[in-house]
């Protein structure tokens, strides 16, 4: 049965680009009755908390924290450690992410319907790791494109051309059909790929595709499908970093205050380093000068982060952090440091750690975005 109650839901990771969506959605979407939660894994920095505090006393709405686990004795991460035999979550080994993150936001989604909107900027190439449950559908509100690739996948299919030409014909003033026609009748292949097809109907008019798209959703099953009305559908956007940094610093919250550039001297030289991601102060994703900044400034974190280390299991593979933090390697880490930086003096942001993480592909919307 259609036109079933569809839930509006934000996760807030505690990074730049959820933080600056909740703004986003909050001033150019007030209609949508959002609801934000927060997955605490019981090991954030205190920044990530402040920063959730922060967003809540701008948006003038709970935040809902979501646990994993409701124990008097242990925090989430240390009760799921335990249950693993103190197995140390890594890269290839995500229990974290799926216990701590996943399970708690889909338990409290239930079996609701939900649109999940999930900040993934419009200059990035990416989809995150995100629910991949039916009843979740998740919307890109940073980029041109708001779709999901499934999504995308499924109105993009060549039997479907006939039907995109009539719903174009319908939906779409006439000087934009004309433009689109000939681009709906050209079947996509390894030339013209989906993806060359889809941009060069957003480039025309997103807001005439998010209309035809939202017409053809209609008879399928995805959340969205129940609703008679989607605020997004005039949508065209497409808000990269300095848009994110704007938001954040115009509406008072702020850039979370672990991005901020502190200066190192080795050799004479001196250097910046920051912490270029929210998420367990433990993280396995942070780089090894991200280490040294957490040695550094939060030198009782990092000690609790080597008391982990147990029964031959380690953070960083193949080095303990009490090897990390000799000097010599110290002095090495920030020297390769050093030299990365000047690397990526040629691009532009604000926070220069918060290049590197763009060079990393498997992300999690849910603990960093
Ligand atoms: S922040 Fe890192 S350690 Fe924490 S849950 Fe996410 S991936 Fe795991």
């Amino acid at each position: 049965m259609k036109n079933k109650k569809v839930r509006h839901v934000l996760g807030i990771s505690g990074g730049k680009d959820s933080a600056a969506l909740a703004i986003y959605m909050n001033q150019k979407y007030p209609d949508l009755n959002i609801e934000y939660y927060f997955c605490d894994t019981g090991k954030e920095l205190a920044e990530t908390l402040e920063l959730v505090n922060k967003i809540e006393i701008y948006l003038g709405k709970k935040i809902t924290r979501l646990k994993a686990i409701k124990n008097d004795h242990f925090e989430p991460f240390d009760y799921y450690l335990k249950s693993v035999g103190n197995f140390l979550p890594s890269v290839q080994a995500r229990w974290c992410t799926q216990k701590l993150k996943l399970e708690p936001f889909e338990k409290f989604i239930g079996d609701d319907l939900a649109i999940s909107y999930v900040g993934i900027r419009g200059d990035e190439d990416r989809e995150g790791y995100i629910s991949t449950k039916p009843n979740i559908q998740s919307v890109f509100p940073f980029r041109r494109n708001i779709w999901s690739i499934e999504i995308l996948s499924k109105f993009f299919q060549n039997e479907n051309n006939e039907l995109h030409l009539k719903l174009y014909q319908e939906i779409a003033e006439n000087s934009i059909f004309l433009r689109a026609k000939e681009i709906l009748k050209t079947p996509k292949d390894n030339k013209f790929t989906l993806s060359k097809k889809f941009n060069a109907l957003l480039a025309i008019s997103a807001s005439t595709f998010n209309k035809v798209m939202f017409e053809f959703l209609k008879d399928k099953n995805y959340p969205i499908s129940h609703l008679k009305e989607f605020s997004l559908i005039e949508h065209e956007d497409n808000l990269n970093r300095e848009d994110i940094f704007n938001l954040l610093r115009n509406s008072g919250v702020g850039v979370p205050s672990y991005y901020e550039k502190r200066t190192f001297t080795v050799d004479g030289m001196t250097g910046e380093y920051a912490r270029s991601r929210s998420g367990c102060f433990f993280c396995f994703f942070q780089q090894k000068i991200e280490w040294i900044w957490l040695y550094e400034q939060h030198p009782d974190l990092f000690r609790k982060a080597i008391d982990y280390e147990k029964d031959g299991y380690t953070w960083i593979q193949g080095e303990r952090l009490e090897d990390l933090i000799k000097p010599e390697r110290i002095r090495a880490i920030k020297l390769a440091a050093i030299k990365q930086n000047e690397k990526n003096n040629s691009k532009k942001s604000p926070y220069l750690i918060d290049l590197l993480i763009d060079s990393e592909n498997v992300m999690c919307a849910n603990c960093f975005i």
